[in-house]
């Protein structure tokens, strides 16, 4: 699925030919590089072959005749006019997460492709509202889904995985006080790895509602025990950022990205080291930057802001982990140094228990 994005604002160097950076130019040398990934949708990431063998399966239709069509139609190949724009095309994707199984299935690929790009320890996250939209799936369902397809994966693979529940704010607000409970009460039961649902998150249009009408629920799962992590200043400007640092006390914050330039909000982040979860290809693809190039990527790491690298969508975007670590070096020049150090930032920032992160860090952090 690699380079199947047509790169305009990209040199036409072959894949791993990086110049001037002798530390990653070998071939494979970044793919071996040992990652950490905190920034995933497994309901944003459904294989397209995937998608197919289910609708087929379950009659779901996916506007396609053929499974090649559907591949070529699941993949969002350039930039959108906007993020909204973007969410629609997850519709697809929503629809054939379907059931207990698909949840598993669709959980352990994710798995899969991120142990494929060398992710050493991976936060996968996930929205129960959404997936259980229009269907006759509850919350337990898709945790339990989710929790089968984690812990086969982590069987199958040397990979520590952390799991985080998302609220997408333009749902009902009892759909998404059912799912806080859903999550927490999972967190707490004793089920075989449910105490790796180790945070929490809000996503989707963060314009357009009050943020206070989500913090009593981002304050149960703080009680809980589980991290906090905010979508936010994806698109929208730094004063949302101020806000939910305010608001909701995060140690991480999804995108961020529109801190750059504004010096207070940068350092706030910096002064209470907050991770920005980076996703270059995401963002150029929702038009939150009008280039790979115009990344703000390489300034806030050089300002001293907290940063890491992250797929956001990997199948929606037909892109891996590996190609954002190619654009870092081929657009911003990036190696093995500034690797290293957003590698170590992510881990720092991980919500799994030390305990686990340690077991991660080997290969990430040099002893
Ligand atoms: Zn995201």
């Amino acid at each position: 699925m690699r380079h199947s994005v047509s790169w305009t604002s990209r040199p036409a160097s072959p894949p791993g030919s990086v110049e001037g950076r002798p530390d990653v130019a070998e071939p494979g040398r970044l793919r071996r590089l040992p990652k950490v990934e905190l920034h995933r949708h497994l309901d944003g990431s459904v294989r397209p072959g995937t998608i197919w063998e289910i609708a087929q399966e379950h009659g779901i239709p996916v506007g396609c005749g053929s499974r090649e069509e559907l591949e070529r139609s699941a993949v969002i190949r350039a930039p959108m006019k906007n993020l909204d724009s973007v969410l629609a095309r997850f519709a697809t994707q929503q629809a054939v997460l379907c059931s207990r199984e698909a949840v598993s299935r669709v959980t352990f690929e994710n798995v899969e492709d991120a142990w494929r790009d060398g992710v050493k320890l991976l936060e996968l996250r996930f929205a129960p509202a959404y997936i259980a939209e229009g269907k006759s799936l509850s919350n337990d369902d898709i945790i339990d889904g989710v929790l089968d397809g984690m812990l086969r994966a982590m069987a199958a693979w040397p990979i520590e995985v952390g799991l985080i529940g998302i609220l997408p704010r333009s749902f009902p607000i009892e759909r998404n006080v059912q799912a806080t409970e859903a999550l927490v009460r999972w967190r707490m039961s004793g089920a075989p790895g449910a105490e790796r649902i180790c945070g929490f998150d809000l996503a989707d249009r963060e314009a357009d509602f009050d943020p206070a009408l989500f913090a009593p629920l981002v304050e149960r799962a703080r009680e809980a025990g589980m991290g906090i992590t905010i979508h936010s200043g994806e698109e929208t400007d730094a004063r949302h950022i101020a806000t939910a640092l305010d608001v909701y006390r995060p140690s991480r914050i999804g995108h961020g990205i529109r801190c750059w330039g504004d010096h207070e909000v940068m350092r706030r982040l910096i002064e209470r080291e907050v991770l920005l979860e980076v996703c270059p290809t995401s963002n150029w693809i929702t038009s939150a930057v009008p280039s790979l190039a115009a990344h703000p990527l390489p300034g806030l790491l050089r300002a001293g802001v907290p940063v890491c690298l992250n797929s956001d969508d990997p199948n929606l975007f037909g892109i891996d982990l590996v190609n954002e670590y190619e654009v870092c070096a081929q657009e911003f020049g990036f190696g093995e140094p500034e690797f290293t150090e957003m590698n170590r930032a992510a881990l720092r920032h991980s919500f799994l228990p030390p305990e686990v992160t340690a077991r991660a860090a080997k290969g990430i952090v040099p002893s």
